[in-house]
């Protein structure tokens, strides 16, 4: 492969100098092409007519000097190497010129140094260069990304959104069904029951993909609370939860006399997860099944303790049981995304939440959240 000749410009007003330099370069690299200028009006025609890819400057000319030369190369955004070729200067000269934007200096004196200060110059622009090249291409990746991922969650929102118009409809048919009077087979009940069951189901995960899509798109809402009025909505909506009048429900509130901020759609998307999974992992086995809410307020935060006596977990399930999808029992019929979405939904609140539990004597869930009350 052929090596390109190296385009240098060099603004230099002393022949014999230039000539010198000139020498000294073609010893160490026959290759190049060396264009010398020694007026402010020659420099900035040469660089706008050609694409050099190092420019070597003498301090001072008669009516012209490197630091405007290299001002005029940083307003024209020029990546060009720029090297000082200079008779004596002082420490302080030399660091103002790098921090203007220079890319080394090298003494007349001592000339030998600029073909290793040109190589030097070239590999640290060329980095720059690809380092620059590599940012952009990552924050394009980025946008792409986050593009993408709004697509998919707006998707998955429509798409569950949609699908519960025709499963409430079916579930308005299986009525009218069960209302028919006419003689029929036994087990067709039992049938109608079982689709009943089902079409339930495919509900009850599409409302938790919701739940998950509304906390990844909703911006945090700051609302005062009254947290028992939020506890009694919740429980009213887990009314025809199968067991729910098996078990019993204890809460017990101190500090309500402090007001709540927080963000109650997001709250009461928690508390409804942690009542519905105490109910439908309660200990059938059991007398008294129970499950104790106690929750405390201060004015910077809110601990809520979820406490049952169901049928508790394993200890080697425990560390899992908020991950995407995990069911840790045979009992569960839901789609193991209710404590998934319960710790995103915890995390997005800034909060925490802990698990404690004992196979066949029961579990705590230990919900703690700030209270917002400053607003920030
Ligand atoms: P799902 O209820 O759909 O299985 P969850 O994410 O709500 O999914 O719960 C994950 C698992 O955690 C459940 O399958 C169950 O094994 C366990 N679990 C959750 N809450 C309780 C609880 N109160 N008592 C016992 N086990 C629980």
């Amino acid at each position: 492969m052929m090596e390109e000749k190296l385009k240098i410009l060099y603004l230099e007003d002393n022949p014999d100098d230039a000539e010198l330099v000139e020498r000294m370069l073609r010893k160490e690299n026959g290759k190049l092409e060396l264009h010398r200028v020694d007026s402010r009006e020659e420099f900035i025609a040469a660089i706008r007519s050609t694409a050099f890819d190092v420019i070597l400057s003498d301090h001072s000319l008669p009516q012209f000097n490197s630091n405007e030369a290299l001002r005029l190369c940083n307003l024209a955004h020029l990546k060009v190497p720029f090297i000082l070729v200079t008779g004596t200067v002082s420490e302080e000269f030399a660091v103002k010129c790098l921090k203007q934007g220079a890319d080394d200096y090298v003494l007349k004196s001592n000339l030998t140094r600029l073909p290793t200060a040109i190589a030097n110059a070239l590999r640290q622009r060329k980095l720059a260069s690809d380092r620059l090249h590599a940012e952009v291409a990552l924050r394009h990746q980025n946008e792409e990304l986050s593009k993408i991922n709004q697509e998919l969650d707006s998707l998955v929102y429509s798409v569950s959104h949609n699908l519960r118009a025709p499963l409430s409809s079916v579930l308005g048919l299986l009525n009218l069904a069960n209302l028919e009077e006419h003689p029929r087979h036994p087990e067709f009940d039992a049938y109608l029951k079982m689709i009943e069951k089902s079409v339930l189901k495919l509900d009850d995960t599409l409302k938790e993909i919701l739940d998950y899509s509304r906390n990844a798109r909703l911006e945090i809402a700051r609302d005062c609370i009254n947290l028992k009025e939020l506890c009694d909505d919740c429980m009213e909506k887990l009314a025809f939860l199968e067991g729910n009048k098996e078990i019993e429900i204890r809460s017990s509130f101190s500090g309500m006399e402090i007001p709540l901020y927080s963000d109650a759609y997001r709250l009461s998307m928690i508390l409804t997860n942690m009542l519905s999974n105490a109910i439908k992992y309660r200990d059938k086995s059991k007398e008294q099944q129970y499950i104790h809410i106690n929750a405390k307020i201060t004015s910077c935060s809110l601990t809520i303790d979820f406490e049952d006596n169901g049928i508790g977990i394993q200890p080697a399930l425990t560390g899992k049981i908020f991950n995407m999808f995990f069911r840790g029992t045979e009992l569960s019929e839901g789609a193991g995304l209710g404590l998934y979405i319960v710790k995103q939904t915890v995390d997005k609140l800034n909060g925490r939440i802990l698990v404690s539990s004992n196979p066949g004597k029961g579990t705590t869930f230990t919900v703690h959240l700030p209270n917002n009350q400053s607003g920030r």
